[in-house]
C-alpha cells in the first residue's frame, strides 16, 4: 500500500539550464516535516516505504517538455506534476487561494476579493489534481491531501475511488460568522467538497470545533465526538497538531556549520540582547504591531539602550500583491523611525535584511537569540516558534508568543501575549529580559519535552493511524448494509413463504422527511405499491407510525393493511376498528402542553403538534444550531419535570415526543407476531422508536434500519429510495407467479 501526498507544491522545484531539466528543493514546513515521516515509513506497519508526491513543479511547463519532466520527476524525486499554466495560476493560486481563502481564513473579511472567475478557476485546478490523481492510484493507496488549495479535491475523488481519503487544513478554520461571508454556493461546495474525505485534521481544538458547526449550520449535518455520516460515509473531522523535526533543529546546533555562524554572529552581536522577529512578509504575522512594542519598551528603558537590538529579517513572499507591497512600505517606514530616533553612530535597535535564511544560518540565528517575539494576528499553527525552542541547547531563550497563533495551545510556558495589545507586548518584552536563568531553564525543558514527543513524524502517523481506524469501521458500516447477496436471499426466502409479516415505517422510510409532517402525505404511485404488495394474499403488512390514527385512516384506509398510530398506542387490523394497545390517560397533556408551547414561542420554526396520547414538539424547520440547543434544554428540562409521572421523553428525527412510558412500536408489533404465526418478517424503519420492534423479532427475520447508523437491525439500507426498490422487487417476486 502506497502512500499518495497530494499538495499544491511539490518537494521540488524544476528549473529549467542551458536546457536542461534540473530539481531544486523546496523549503516549506509541510516539505521538511513530512519528508522525515515519509523517510521512516520503513518501520511503520500501515504503509510499505512507498510514496508518491503529486503536485505543481513551481514552473509553467511548454507542452513539449510535459512528458519529459513527467518521466524524470518519477525517476528521480518520486513526484508526479500537475501541470498549471500562468494564467490559471493567477486566478487560482494568487486569486481565490490567496487573495480569497487566505486572508478570510485569517480573519481579514476587508482583505477578501470575491471573484466569480477566481471560483471556477479554483474548481478547474481541483478537477486537474483529481485527474493527477487518478492517473496514478492503485487500489488500497492511501491518499492525504494538504491544505487550502484542494478543498474541493476530496468529494472529486471519493465520487470515483473507493481508497481512504485522508485531508490536513494547515491554516485556521474560521468561525461560522467568517466563513458564511462567501457566497452560498462556495461555502456549500467547499464543507461538501471537505467532507469527502474520510478524516478531516486541523492544528488545534477551535478550528475543528469551527468546522464542525459550520457543517451544522449550513448542511445541516450534525456530530457526534466529530464524527459526521454523509449518506453511507463516515468522516471525522479531528485535531493533530503538527510537530516539528525536533532531533534534526536541536542538533543542529552542534554541527560545525551552525557553529561556525553561531561565532559569526557572536562576535557581531556581542553585548547586547538580541530580540528575533522572523517570518514571511504577511498582513497575517502582525509584524507592525510588533515594531510599535519594540518602540514603546525603547521609549520606556532607556537603561537598554546601546544594551539590545532586534534582528528582524522579513521573507519575502508574494511579491506584487498589492496589501503585501503597502505593508512593505509601512515596514520599512517604521523600522527606519526607530532606528532614527533611537539609533546612534555605534547602536542601531533594528538590524533588518529581507530575504530568506538558509537552514545552518537560520538554526545559528535561533540559538543565538534571547527572546524570539512572534506576534501574529492569527496564524494556523507557526512553526518558528516550535523550532525556536527547539534549537535553545542551553535552554535560555525566551519565546513570547501570540495567543493567535495555533502552537499557543500547546506552548503554555511561553510567555503568552495578545497582539492587539501593545501594552502588553511591552510588558512582555520586559518581563523576557529580566527573567531569571534558572526560570528561563525550567520553561524550556517543558516546551523541548513536548515538541520532543509530538514531532512532525508522530503527528503524520497518528493522522494515518486515525485514518486507518477509520476505514475499518467504515468496512464494518458497508458490511451491514444490505447488498445484492442478502437482497437475493431475502427475496428467495419471501417466495418460499407462505405467511408473511411486513412491518414498514412511514416518515423517512417510505418517504423522505418534509418541514411540514403535513406534506408528507403518500402519493398516488406509492399508495398504488403498498396496494399491489397487500395483493398477495400470503402477506400481511402493517404501516408502523408516529401519526395519529386519523391522519393514518384517512391516508391509508382504504388499503388492505394492519396500521400502528402514535408509535403503537393505538393499532388497527384489516377491516376491524381502531384498538388501544392498554387504557391509557392523558391527562398529563394539560401540563406537557404549556411547556412545549412556550419553547415553541421561544423557537422560531418549531410548533406544537398534539394527538390523543402523546405531544410532539417539531423543530425541523427552525434553525439548525439553535434548534439543537434548545432540544437539549428541552430534553433536560422535560426528563425533570415528568420525574413523577408515568411518562416517557423520546427524540426522533428533528422532533421530541412524549407519550406513556409503556407503549412503542414493539407492543403493537407483538400483537400481530402472537396472532399471526408467520414464516417470514421484514420490519423497515429509520429511527430509534423502530428499535424497540427490531429488538423482539426473531434472530432469523429480516430487519431493516434506513440510514447508516448503529442499530439492533440485522441490515441498513441508505435512504428511502433503497427501500422503495426494495418493496418494487417484492412484488415483482409476486407478480412474476401470478
Ligand atoms: N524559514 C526559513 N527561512 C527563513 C525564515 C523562515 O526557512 O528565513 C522557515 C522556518 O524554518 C519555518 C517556515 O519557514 O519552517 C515558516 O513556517 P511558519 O509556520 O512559522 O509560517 P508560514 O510562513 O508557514 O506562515
Amino acid at each position: 500500500m502506497r502512500l499518495l501526498v497530494v499538495s499544491n507544491r511539490l518537494p521540488v522545484t524544476i528549473t529549467e539550464r542551458e536546457g536542461q531539466i534540473k530539481f531544486q528543493k523546496s523549503a516549506g514546513g509541510l516539505v521538511s516535516g513530512l519528508s522525515v515521516y515519509l523517510d521512516s515509513l520503513k518501520s511503520s506497519s500501515i504503509i510499505e516505504k512507498k510514496y508518491l508526491w503529486i503536485g505543481w513543479p513551481g514552473l509553467p511547463v511548454a507542452e513539449n517538455r510535459k512528458k519529459e519532466v513527467k518521466e524524470k520527476l518519477l525517476s528521480e524525486v518520486g513526484s508526479f506534476p500537475v501541470f498549471i499554466s500562468e494564467k490559471a495560476m493567477d486566478n487560482f493560486y494568487h486569486g481565490f487561494c490567496n487573495k480569497t481563502i487566505w486572508p478570510l481564513f485569517h480573519y481579514f473579511p476587508s482583505y477578501t476579493v470575491f471573484d466569480e472567475e477566481y471560483w471556477e478557476t479554483y474548481i478547474k485546478m481541483n478537477q486537474n489534481f483529481r485527474d493527477a490523481v487518478l492517473e496514478v492510484v492503485k487500489p488500497g493507496d492511501i491518499i492525504w491531501i494538504h491544505d487550502y488549495h484542494l478543498m474541493l479535491l476530496p468529494r472529486m475523488l471519493r465520487e470515483k475511488l473507493k481508497n481512504p481519503i485522508g485531508f490536513f487544513l494547515h491554516i485556521p478554520f474560521p468561525s461560522f460568522e467568517m466563513f458564511r461571508l462567501l457566497p452560498a454556493k462556495w461555502r456549500t461546495q467547499i464543507l461538501e467538497g471537505l467532507l469527502g474525505a474520510h478524516l478531516i485534521g486541523f492544528h488545534t481544538h477551535d478550528y475543528t470545533q469551527y468546522f464542525l458547526r459550520c457543517v451544522h449550520r449550513i448542511l445541516g449535518h450534525e456530530h457526534n465526538m466529530g464524527k459526521i455520516i454523509v449518506g453511507d460515509h463516515i468522516v471525522k473531522a479531528e485535531a493533530f497538531p503538527m510537530g516539528i523535526d525536533y532531533k534534526k533543529y536541536h542538533e543542529a546546533v552542534s554541527t560545525k556549520e551552525v557553529q561556525r555562524h553561531k561565532k559569526e554572529l557572536e562576535k557581531s552581536l556581542s553585548g547586547y540582547k538580541v530580540i528575533l522577529s522572523i517570518d514571511r512578509l504577511d498582513y497575517t504575522k502582525g509584524i507592525l504591531n510588533r515594531l510599535q512594542a519594540y518602540e514603546q519598551f525603547l521609549e520606556r528603558n532607556g537603561q537598554w539602550h546601546g544594551k539590545v537590538v532586534m534582528a528582524m529579517i522579513v521573507v519575502p513572499s508574494r511579491i506584487g500583491v498589492e496589501h503585501y507591497q503597502d505593508m512593505k512600505k509601512q515596514i520599512d517606514a517604521l523600522a527606519g523611525n526607530i532606528n532614527g530616533k533611537f539609533g546612534t553612530l555605534s547602536w542601531a535597535p533594528i538590524l533588518y535584511q529581507y530575504k530568506s535564511l538558509p537552514f545552518n544560518p537560520l538554526v545559528a540565528l535561533y540559538s543565538v537569540s534571547d527572546v524570539a517575539l512572534i506576534t501574529p494576528l492569527r496564524d494556523g499553527m507557526n512553526l518558528v516558534a516550535k523550532e525556536y525552542v527547539a534549537a535553545q541547547e542551553e535552554k535560555k531563550g525566551v519565546l513570547i508568543l501570540s495567543e493567535m497563533t495555533g502552537a499557543s495551545h500547546e506552548m503554555a510556558e511561553a510567555v503568552i501575549i495578545n497582539p492587539n495589545n501593545i501594552e502588553e507586548i511591552v510588558e512582555a518584552l520586559e518581563t523576557a529580559m529580566e527573567m531569571s536563568s534558572e526560570e528561563r531553564v525550567k520553561r524550556n525543558l517543558l516546551l523541548q519535552k513536548r515538541l520532543q514527543y509530538y514531532d512532525v513524524s508522530k503527528w503524520a502517523e497518528s493522522f494515518i493511524h486515525e485514518l486507518n481506524d477509520l476505514r475499518e469501521e467504515q468496512k464494518k458500516f458497508h458490511k451491514k448494509i444490505l447488498g445484492p447477496v442478502q437482497r437475493k436471499q431475502l427475496l428467495q426466502d419471501y417466495k418460499k413463504a407462505t405467511r408473511r409479516l411486513v412491518f414498514l415505517d412511514y416518515d423517512g422510510t417510505l418517504i423522505p422527511f418534509s418541514e411540514n409532517p403535513q406534506e408528507a402525505r403518500p402519493g398516488k404511485s406509492l399508495l398504488r405499491m403498498l396496494d399491489n404488495l397487500a395483493a398477495d394474499k400470503k402477506t400481511q403488512i402493517v404501516l408502523t407510525s408516529g401519526r395519529d390514527k386519523e391522519t393514518l385512516e384517512e391516508w391509508f384506509g382504504s388499503l388492505d393493511i394492519g396500521l400502528i398510530a402514535e408509535h403503537g398506542i393505538w393499532f388497527k387490523e384489516k377491516n376491524k376498528d381502531w384498538r388501544i394497545i392498554k387504557p391509557l390517560s392523558s391527562e398529563w397533556k394539560e401540563q406537557i402542553l404549556p411547556v412545549l408551547e412556550t419553547y415553541a414561542d421561544r423557537l422560531p420554526g418549531s410548533f406544537v403538534e398534539e394527538k390523543e396520547y402523546s405531544v410532539v414538539w417539531h423543530y425541523r424547520r427552525a434553525d439548525a444550531v439553535m434548534g439543537s440547543i434548545i432540544a437539549k434544554e428541552l430534553v433536560d428540562y422535560l426528563v425533570d419535570f415528568t420525574a413523577n409521572i408515568d411518562i416517557q421523553v423520546m427524540q426522533g428525527h428533528k422532533i421530541i415526543e412524549v407519550t406513556d412510558v409503556d407503549v412503542n412500536k414493539s407492543s403493537a408489533g407483538m400483537h400481530w407476531l402472537d396472532v399471526y404465526n408467520s414464516d417470514f418478517i421484514l420490519a423497515i424503519g429509520d429511527d430509534w422508536t423502530d428499535e424497540y420492534l427490531f429488538k423482539i423479532l426473531p434472530e432469523w427475520a429480516y430487519s431493516i434500519r434506513v440510514g447508516i447508523t448503529q442499530s439492533h437491525a440485522r441490515f441498513n439500507l441508505r435512504d428511502s429510495g433503497e427501500v422503495l426498490n426494495l418493496i418494487r422487487r417484492l412484488i415483482r417476486a409476486y407478480e412474476a407467479r401470478n
